[in-house]
Order: C-alpha cells, then structure tokens, then sequence
C-alpha cells in the first residue's frame, strides 16, 4: 500500500525502481504479515535460507579444519547444531504457515522467545550462548535477504540499508543500484560525498525505512528533497515523470551557463573551482567550466583498492588530473584518513576511541613518512604536466606547516636527481581545526593559500559529529559562532595577501552563495555537479549591496535571524 515517507537528501537525482533491503546483522525487523496464500513460499524461502546457512556452516568446517583450535571447530558445530533444533525450525514454520509471519518477522519472533529462555538461565556458560543464537540467526536472516523471491527486473534496484560505507558506493553505481536509502547516515558523510560525485541519487536519515520496505517493493526515491514514496500510485508516478522532465528542462537551462563567466551584476569576476575524487569528477569540472580543481580527494584512491598504492600508480593518477585539466591547477590534498578508514585503504592503525580527534590528516602524514614521501613525491612528478597545488588537511598549527614544507622540498629535490625538471608547488593549508582558524595569522607566512574545510571546521567547532543523523539540526553552518570565524579568516587572507577558499559543502549551496560573498569570499571549491547552479546564483548577486548588509549579517544573533538575512538578500 502506498506511503510516503521521509530522511535528509544527500544526493540529489530521482529514481524509480524496486527495493534491495540489506538488513543489519540485528533483526530490526518490525511485525510482518503475509497474505495466507503467501505462507508456503515463505515457508520455502525460510527452507532455502536454513540451507545455504548449513551448507555455509560445513564449507566453513572444512576450510578450517586442522587450521582452527578445537575450541573453533567445537563453536562452529555448536552453530550447526543450534540450525538443526528442532524446536527452532519447527517454531518458525508454525509462526509463518499459522500467524503468517513473514519469514524475516518469524526469525526476529522465536529468537526473542528464544533469548528470554537463554538469559533466564542460571549457569552463566548457557546465558552465554545467546551471542551464538544470535550469531547464526543473523547468518540465516542475511541469506534470506540475499534470496530474491522476484524476478529480476530492468529498472534497476534502490538499496534499502542501514548505511553505506564509503568504500561501497562506487561499487553499488557500477552495480547498476539506481538510489541509496539508508536508515542512517549524514549528507555530510564522506559515502553522501562520494553519491554526489557519482550522481547516484542518495537519502540518508530514513529511519523508518527497514522496517517499513521489503524487497520488491517499489520505491520512488527524490535524493534532494530526501522525499520516499513506497508503491507509488498513478498520481505519485505522473508527478515523477513531471518533475523528472522539469529536472531536464532546467538541466539544459544550466548548461547554457558553462562557458559564461561566473560574475556578480556589479562585474566582479568569482573564481569557481572544482572538489574531484574520482576521473568523473576531474573531466565534468572541465566540462562545466571551472577555474581549477580546487580539492582532489586523493584518499579516495587509497579506499578504492583496500590498499595503498605505490608511487607509479598515484603519479599516473595525479599526472592525468592535471592533463585533463588542460593548465588549470588542480590541488591535490594530502592523505585525508583517520583510524576510521585506515584499515581499508591497507594501514594498520591501532583502534581510537575518538577517530576525529585522533591520528588524522597530516597527523598520519606525519606519522607513516614512508607513506606521505611516496605521495609527495608522485604529486610533485606530476607536476611536471602542469600547474598543481599541494593542500595539507587538519591542519591545527604553524609547526606541522613547517614540517610538510621541509618535506615537500625533499621531495623536489628527490625528483631532480631523477633528471625530472622538478619545482616546488604552492603549499597550502585547510582550516578546518577551530585553533587554526583562530589563529590563522600565526599560518600566514606558512602557506602560500588556504582552504576552508567547513565540513570539519563546523563540526569542531559546534562540537557535533558530522556523521550523526540523531543531531539533526544542531550540525549547520548558520551559527553565528561559525559565520564570525569564517569573516575572521577571510579577512585575515586578505589582509596578509594569502588566497582564501571554502571548499566544504556549504561552498556547493547556491542557497549560501549571498552569505559567503558578504563575508568576503572570492574562492569557491565544490562539486562540479553544483557548479552551474552556483554560477547562476552568484550571477544574480549585487556584491556591493551584500558589503553594505554584511555588518547586520555578523549582528545576527541565531540561526533564525541568518536566514532572514538571506531572505532579504534574494
Ligand atoms: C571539509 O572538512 O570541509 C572538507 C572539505 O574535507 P572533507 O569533507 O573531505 O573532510
Ligand atoms: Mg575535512
């Protein structure tokens, strides 16, 4: 039956097509029903997934036996042994074939039953054996997941999830999934980042989704609005097709602006630069126009292979960059990774509590010197094909600038003896830790640019996890708090002669053009997918009339009063 519902779109684009549900390793699954004539291929479709699970149990055994202490082997039968009670099985056809359960419904139903007997036990050993119960109940729920009572279709499939890994989206769009809707998640996420650049429609923040979508379902999904509508009807599907064409309409409307300059209706020019993490994003920055690529993700190439690449390859990567850019800079952004993401992209690093506050940025730079003199030494190569930039992330003091100076001219000066006519690139430095922000004087004479990371500096500065939905809110850029130290920075550019650029998402909405011309931003870096619309926007713009409002903008004393602001600036 039809329902809309809603999470926070995170990349835009609409999509139409059945559900994947990939449900997480605890049974979130609310009461299910099926219609009685359903009941005996859910009982099969149960029948299946107990299968696959043995035979996976077996197939486990006997690539570890003699591998596996005892004790393993001993856990491992124990799990078959759980699979073959027949209270288990005989309990889940009864709740599917007499309350009609869903297969799903009826796992989640009799491994409660179950788990309340396990932790009513006196002997600790049994209480102990519910992480088993649970353990194979889950193999046995993602089975029955990964079965697809439907035919397959053409239309392509929306992934219905708790959340996606960032290393998972490239994948997923290669797969041919058309949208992503997961039950957590942020558009600020560094997955939401990825969509974008891939154009793979996104909407994160669906609470409700798992337990609300089975697989088939069909689901409308608009990854701007973040709007969902399951089954949709004849007048959900004539509004699709609508605003499917507006969408066109305006797409070509855009597209007229890609050779005009981005230039405020008083005539000053804006430089527009472009966020790029993958070849795709490289080649639209082109197309649409923008002045350089002013933040290449390079640690997207460390995710893509779970490992870290040697020289040769990120040279080939970074050298193409800058051919594709045809003598535009592109400035590449050192390693980005925290303990968070390490592990996939092949560095062990030992667990943190607080991966955003722990070895991150340059810290790991810093810390792995074989890892960041490989890298350095590829970028500097690379520019031997054009103009490049080399960007250091997280910075949080003058000290580490210095550092990765003295680095980087070893690295030239490593190059040269290659015979390679090496020179040294402009260094700059992100704004992203609050301290370096605020002393971002102390930097001046250390970078010869600089780039603001609102999508951390927000973060650290309202003390808000930018990958936790359950703020909602809280996490913005319009607090007066963040807009006075944006100012400060970039007046503090200004002053000393040192370039200022945002390159974090509040960069990429057309909505905030108004505010970041006021406080006197010049640079703006964002993903070549938002470039035309922001062009449009600042085309629109009076920048002498936003100076002379700038004041009352800095005066504005909470959110409420910035958005009128930018009311009144439309
Ligand atoms: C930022 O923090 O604003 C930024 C651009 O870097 P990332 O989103 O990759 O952390
Ligand atoms: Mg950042």
């Amino acid at each position: 039956m039809r329902h809309a519902f809603a999470g926070h779109g995170a990349s835009k684009g609409l999509a139409l097509g059945r559900a994947r549900v990939r449900l997480p390793h605890a049974l979130e699954v609310t009461e299910q029903r099926v219609p009685a004539s359903r009941a005996k291929a859910e009982g099969a479709r149960l029948q299946e997934a107990l299968e696959a699970t043995r035979a996976e149990m077996r197939t486990l055994r006997e690539k570890l036996q003699g591998a596996l202490s005892k004790e393993a082997i001993e856990f491992i039968d124990l799990h078959a042994l759980l699979l073959d009670d027949p209270e288990l099985v005989q309990a889940l056809h009864a709740l599917i074939h007499e309350e009609h359960y869903s297969a799903g419904y009826a796992l989640r139903v009799q491994r409660d039953r179950l788990a309340a007997v396990f932790r009513s036990m006196d002997d600790p050993y049994l209480r102990a054996r519910l992480d088993d119960l649970d353990h194979i109940i889950g193999r046995v729920n993602a089975h029955l997941h990964r079965h697809d009572p439907l035919p397959r279709g053409t239309a392509g499939e929306v992934l219905v999830c708790e959340n996606i890994a960032p290393s998972e989206v490239a994948q997923l769009q290669a797969q041919g999934v058309v949208a992503v809707v997961s039950a957590a998640g942020s558009p600020l996420s560094h997955s939401a980042i990825l969509a974008r650049s891939l154009h793979l429609p996104l909407v994160v923040g669906a609470s409700d989704a798992l337990s609300r979508v089975n697989d088939g379902d069909v689901l409308m999904v608009d990854g701007e609005s973040g709007q969902l509508v399951l089954d949709p009807d004849a007048g959900d599907l004539r509004y699709y097709r609508e605003l499917q064409q507006r969408q066109q309409r305006e797409r070509r409307g855009l597209e007229r602006l890609r050779s005009k300059p981005t230039r405020t209706l008083d005539g000053v020019d804006i430089a527009l630069y472009a966020n790029a993490g993958s070849r795709e994003d490289v080649a639209r920055a082109r197309t649409v126009g923008a002045s350089g690529i002013g933040l290449y993700r390079t640690e997207f190439l460390f995710l893509q292979d779970q490992q870290t690449p040697g020289e040769e390859e990120q040279f080939l990567a970074y050298r193409d960059a800058v051919l594709a850019m045809d003598g535009r800079p592109v400035t590449f952004r050192t390693l980005d990774l925290g303990a968070d993401k390490a592990d996939s992209a092949g560095l062990a690093l030992a667990n943190e509590e607080n991966p955003a506050l722990g070895v991150r940025g340059v810290r790991l730079s810093l810390l792995y010197d074989a890892v960041f003199d490989t890298q350095l030494r590829a970028i500097v190569r690379a520019a031997a094909y054009g103009p490049l930039r080399v960007l250091v992330p997280m910075v949080a003091c003058r000290e580490e600038m210095m550092i990765v100076r003295r680095r980087l001219r070893r690295a030239v000066s490593a190059v040269r003896r290659l015979g390679v006519d090496a020179q040294m690139p402009p260094l700059g430095a992100m704004i992203e830790v609050p301290a370096a922000a605020i002393g971002v004087d102390t930097l001046a004479d250390a970078v010869d640019f600089l780039s603001v990371g609102t999508n951390d500096l927000v973060q650290y500065l309202l003390a808000v996890d930018r990958n936790n939905d359950a703020l909602g809110d809280l996490y913005s850029p319009l607090h007066p708090g963040v807009l006075r130290l944006l100012a400060h920075v970039i007046g503090a550019g200004t002053r000393h002669g040192v370039p200022v650029a945002v390159c974090g998402e509040m960069a990429g909405d057309p909505r905030l053009a108004p505010l970041l011309l006021a406080l006197g931003l010049r640079e703006f870096s964002l993903h070549p997918g938002a470039l035309l619309e922001l062009r449009r926007a600042i085309r629109g713009c009076d920048l002498a009339a936003l100076q002379a409002r700038a004041p009352r903008l800095l005066q504005a004393r909470d959110r409420r009063g910035i958005e009128r602001w930018l009311q009144q600036a439309r």
